[in-house]
């Protein structure tokens, strides 16, 4: 694949849809938007590289259509992105991850 930049050419829009717990739980949604021509779709997953035919496997078993698979996405608990579905939204983050009595002094506002 060429730069990620280029994917799908500039008349088609590329859509990242996360695999575990997304594309896997909802083929149908994925193959209405690969049915649109001008969606690239590409499965986005942080599975490792060494997980990349054993996920091809499981998409085909899934009957989950798509054009590109990216493997190694970085690993994340929140995805902020401009680009999200519904558009950029900050979350507010209540508790730290690991800790379950203290108040995160980090929290932002949406508003923010
Ligand atoms: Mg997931």
């Amino acid at each position: 694949m060429g730069s990620p930049f280029f994917i799908g050419g500039n008349d088609m829009r590329v859509i990242a849809i996360d695999y575990d717990g997304t594309a896997s739980d909802h083929p149908k949604k994925v193959n209405a938007l690969y049915d649109n021509q001008a969606n690239f779709i590409v499965i986005n997953t942080a599975r490792p590289e060494y997980l990349r035919e054993e996920t091809k496997k499981e998409l085909k078993e899934l009957g989950i259509k798509y054009h590109a698979l990216n493997m190694e996405k970085i690993r994340a608990d929140i995805y902020i992105d401009d680009k999200n579905c519904g558009g950029l939204r900050w979350p507010k983050i209540v508790k730290p991850k690991y800790s379950s009595s203290q108040e995160d002094s980090t929290a932002t506002s949406s508003k923010e």
